[in-house]
């Protein structure tokens, strides 16, 4: 499957021009034309990029980028028409990845794209083992230690956990992980999402916070974030 990218960009002609660039490089495009249906749409399609418009109406460009960061390490490449170097470097400062003067060609924006897409680490295809500080996951023996010290977990927390680690640094709804690991004929409440966080946190509780933790970012999720690796 393509990756999804997400194009925040309130000039529908702008949009539809990046868009047909994008689908045809082969890429999964979801459009947002202002700030609120910008985050909105972060959250419920989990794009592996976005393309950020920075003068918007209702929220800007800068804020989005700065929610999208509290809760997510995905790539943010900055679209605008604000050419001057000193605004570029505010911009990479304040968390996006690349970022396209206005006005742009198709053919570089996607190749930039695919750059930024390739130096993102965000998801292990596959994985093996990682070692996170003194944790270390085994993803093919499902195994997880702490300091060498096998840890137990019920089968369900354990595909929670290795979900959530297999994607480092991303937030997900509650919806989105008892899709993921529930499945979708999953008919209780999301209730089970925190209840396996709680025992999960529990049997991680020797894992120092400084090398990371399963973090909830309320009203959005839970993220598995990583501080050393
Ligand atoms: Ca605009």
């Amino acid at each position: 499957m393509g990756k999804r990218i997400l194009i925040v960009e309130d000039e529908v002609g702008i949009s539809r021009v990046l868009k047909a660039y994008l689908v045809k490089a082969g890429y999964e495009v979801v459009q947002a034309f202002d700030g609120d249906e910008a985050l909105r749409q972060f959250t419920a399609c989990a794009p592996d990029l976005v393309l950020l418009d920075l003068m918007l109406p209702g929220k800007d460009g800068w804020s989005l980028l700065k929610e999208i960061r509290k809760q997510s390490s995905c790539p943010v490449m900055v679209l605008t028409a604000l050419g001057q170097p000193k605004q570029k470097i505010a911009g990479l400062n304040q968390g996006a990845d690349d970022y396209i003067t206005k006005p742009f060609n198709g053919e570089e924006v996607v190749a930039r794209v695919q750059a930024v897409l390739r130096r993102s680490p965000r998801i292990l295809e596959n994985p093996g083992t990682r070692q996170y500080g003194s944790l270390k996951i085994d993803f093919h023996a499902h195994t997880v230690s702490v300091k060498g010290v096998p840890l137990s977990f019920i089968p369900r927390d354990l595909s929670l956990f290795l979900f959530l680690a297999r994607h480092p640094n991303q937030t997900f709804s509650r919806e989105q992980l008892i899709t993921e690991v529930w499945g979708l004929d999953y008919k209780g409440s999301e209730r089970a999402v925190d209840l396996a966080v709680k025992r999960i946190r529990k049997a991680l509780r020797h894992w120092p916070a400084t090398e990371g933790e399963i973090k909830t970012f309320r009203g959005v999720g839970y993220q598995f974030c990583v501080y050393q690796e």
